[in-house]
């Protein structure tokens, strides 16, 4: 069934276009039909000020910064439970910064999480070569403590959300509500016994049971549930161009060459490496098709034991995140975890001794693979008392690891305009949020569409550097970890 601002956004297409397809008109006077029908009424326990719908980062980071305001906020969220899935990130020290503009004790709580990150460097590794070129070294803790900022930092995604969740008020988080419609009652169109907000209706459990009760958000929604985001979808529908393709083109919209990545977490230092103690550093490679990444993400095995206590301690040593981006490799499946880690094996036989130690020290089970996406940043982020954050917004490759760092940007913006008037929107919700929102989409898109240009260029120069390496045969045979010739740069 389709819902009322899907079909508004086909009436608003008809309109715009007499000669519109058969399914618009059919979607047309399904919306006529929906008119008649309200909003579902919603009890009194089940309105806040904030409905989020996603929990992932942004989503997370996003109900901090609200609920530091003083709102009641609500994250809904579609997975049943929290597991340790996604391997390892690293985060700028903006991004950082964002955060801990309104949460300085949420900011330490993320960084004793994970480990510091003091450089980054960037290898060429040559093959049949004996050791590896360092292009560049990037003295990232000096920047970092001159500029008064965080430190930047590697994270397991766990941890992460665990850390983020810790400091949310208890029951903020709502898991098995995956989003279904969306009623902005503010056009007068859908006004019923919930007048007044926007009402949010859920599925029903995959494994069978009713759906969670309807919400009513006083203030807004925020839809901050990634790339497939169904609150882009509902809300801004035909205007959006990039819908179709980004559900069915992980790279679409970038021509891109196919890309597999495949992660998996080490001990750190892997047995057999140079050197002892933490790694501290991002170390990216490029060696014969692929960009291989050696990121430390900080003490413990939470993520690989599966343990979950929100922000908790860990004990055991440190985490080294092993990961290599296979471009222009078409999508592979593997029948199973061993053949997988064979297929890397083989990629990386002739390499450097710390890059082997850390494929050998890796288990089967602990290898993730994924592919690299992109979606174009909507050209409208805010609807009514509606609008969309983090990758919902702008899904950008991961070749800058910006997303996370632009989400906690996103929802520093948010909280400051819907402050803006000092009395949160709240006197007057019909005017006031509308326009909040407005200004929130009015200051993030430039910069926004900025950074997703700059990490689809980076992304494109590192599949042609690739593609131009030889295939096949020897491999790189870096001799040592850091290089002789390396260029220092400082931002
Ligand atoms: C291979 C790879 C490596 C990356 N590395 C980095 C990195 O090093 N640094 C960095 O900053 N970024 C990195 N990124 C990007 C980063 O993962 C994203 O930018 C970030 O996760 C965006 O956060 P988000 O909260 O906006 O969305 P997401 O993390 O996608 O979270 C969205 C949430 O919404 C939920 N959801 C979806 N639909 C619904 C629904 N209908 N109802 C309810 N809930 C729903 C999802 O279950 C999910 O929990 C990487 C991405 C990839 C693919």
């Amino acid at each position: 069934m389709r819902t009322l601002v899907e079909c508004r956004a086909r009436i608003a297409h008809h309109r715009a276009c007499p000669r519109a397809s058969k399914s618009t008109r059919r979607a047309v006077r399904a919306a006529s039909a929906a008119r008649r029908a309200p909003a579902p009424a919603v009890d009194d326990d089940n309105v806040c000020d904030v409905a989020i719908v996603g929990a992932g980062p942004g989503g997370l980071a996003a109900a901090l910064a609200l609920q530091r305001q003083g709102l009641d906020v609500r994250v809904f969220e579609q997975r049943e439970e929290f597991r340790p899935a996604g391997v390892a990130i690293f985060i700028w020290p903006h991004g950082l910064n964002a955060l801990k503009s309104f949460d300085p004790e949420t900011t330490e709580r993320v960084v004793d999480a994970g480990a510091v990150i003091d450089t980054i460097a960037i290898e060429q590794l040559q093959p049949g070569g004996t050791e590896a070129e360092e292009l560049v070294r990037i003295d990232v803790a000096g920047w970092s403590r001159r500029m008064d900022l965080p430190p930047q930092i590697g994270i397991t995604w766990a941890r992460l959300t665990n850390a983020l969740r810790a400091g949310l008020r208890p029951d903020t988080v709502r898991l098995a509500h995956r989003l279904a419609c969306i009623y902005d009652d503010d056009d007068g169109v859908a006004l019923g016994p919930s007048s007044g907000g926007v009402t949010l209706t859920f599925e029903p459990p995959r494994n069978g049971g009713d759906a969670p009760p309807p919400v009513r958000a006083r203030m807004c929604v925020v839809g901050a549930d990634g790339r497939n985001s169904r609150v882009r979808e509902l809300t801004f529908g035909e205007e959006d161009a990039s819908s179709s393709a980004a559900a069915s083109s992980p790279a679409s919209s970038a021509a891109a060459p196919e890309a597999n990545v495949y992660y998996a977490l080490s001990p750190n230092p892997p047995p057999g490496a140079n050197g002892a103690g933490s790694f501290n550093e991002l170390r990216f490679s490029l060696c014969d098709g692929s960009g291989i990444s050696l990121l430390d993400v900080g003490r413990g095995n939470l993520d690989i034991d599966g343990g979950d206590s929100p922000g908790g301690d860990s004990p055991g040593g440190g985490q080294l995140m092993f990961g290599t981006t296979r471009f222009s490799e078409p999508a592979r499946t593997f029948d199973t975890p061993e053949r997988r880690l064979a297929h890397l094996e083989s990629l990386f036989e002739n390499t450097t001794p710390l890059l082997k130690a850390a494929i050998a020290s890796t288990s089967p089970a602990a290898v993730v693979q994924t592919r690299l996406y992109e979606r174009d940043g909507a050209s409208r982020w805010s609807k009514g008392r509606v609008t969309l954050l983090g990758d919902a917004a702008h899904c950008m490759y991961p070749s800058l690891g910006l997303g996370i760092s632009t989400a906690f940007q996103d929802a520093v913006e948010l909280a400051n305009c819907l402050s803006s008037d000092g009395s949160l929107g709240l006197g007057n919700p019909n005017s006031d949020v509308r326009e909040a929102l407005a200004t929130y989409e009015r200051r993030r898109i430039p910069p926004c569409w900025a950074l997703q240009t700059g990490s689809r260029l980076m992304h494109r120069v590192l599949a042609a550097t690739s593609e131009r390496a030889p295939a096949g045969g020897e491999r790189g045979t870096g001799g040592g970890e850091r290089g002789g010739s390396g260029r220092r740069s400082e931002p």
